[in-house]
């Protein structure tokens, strides 16, 4: 019965990446840095895909400043850790998917290399630029792609980074941004971030299948404000972070 569902539910996948491509998915394995309104959008759509193995890392509790965006999160779960409420909601959609979840933000773990070993590609999906600087470091250190993306307001943007061949996140931001200090309250409707997930879910598909992705070296950039889409080139210098 489990293999007739398990078929069953990647019948529309079959004419994008055929059958081998399912199987390709069941075996990879990603890392996932936070699983708020961008990073559980990623989950969400990579477990209804068949990735088999994901490792997800997300520190705290819920709080109710969480639901106008956060996928993985219920009003029931507020007080909840995070990862608690997360695993049930995993669990729900795709019991099949593997995931290892870690209580604790990127900056916060001390193993990461450890906790990195064996995946395939990670997904930047970090609100903080200390955290996405640390996953862009373990990348490039590893050799393995990343998925990049972020959003403010109506903004968000993706880009991939495939190590010593594209521009990485300190190619784009040699230094944390000024105005960054200036936040008080981060901006977000779940719109953005969902868009900047489903995206970065689609370039991590296809970097599993084929190993680069429309967006390896480019990005694409969006203002929901007034609907502004536009795919831009990134500089091709070779990256010596
Ligand atoms: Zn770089």
């Amino acid at each position: 019965m489990a293999e007739i569902v398990t078929e069953e539910r990647y019948v529309r996948q079959i004419p994008i990446m055929g059958v081998e491509g399912i199987q390709k998915l069941k075996q990879s394995r990603v890392f996932v840095g936070r699983c708020g309104g961008v990073g559980g959008t990623v989950i969400n759509y990579l477990i209804r895909s068949g990735v088999g193995h994901l490792v997800c890392a997300h520190g705290g509790k819920i709080v109710p400043e969480y639901l106008n965006r956060m996928q993985l999160a219920y009003e029931s779960d507020v007080g909840r850790p995070c990862v608690d409420a997360f695993k049930d909601k995993t669990d729900a959609i795709n019991p099949a998917a593997k995931i290892t979840y870690v209580p604790q933000n990127i900056t916060e773990i001390e193993n990461l290399d450890e906790i990195l070993g064996g995946v395939d590609i990670v997904i930047d999906a970090h609100p903080l630029f200390e955290e996405r600087y640390a996953l862009n470091a373990a990348a490039l250190r590893l050799g393995v792609p990343m998925v990049s993306g972020a959003m403010y307001g109506d903004e968000g943007y993706v880009f991939t980074i495939i190590p010593r061949k594209t521009a990485c996140l300190r190619c784009l931001y040699p230094e944390r941004p000024k105005f960054w200090n200036d936040i008080k309250v981060f901006p977000a409707l779940g719109m953005g971030p969902g868009i900047v997930g489903c995206t970065m879910a689609r370039e991590a598909i296809e970097l599993l299948l084929k190993g680069t992705s429309p967006l390896s070296g480019r990005m694409m950039h969006f203002d929901l404000t007034d609907m502004d889409f536009a795919v831009l080139e990134m500089p091709k210098t070779t990256c010596n972070h």
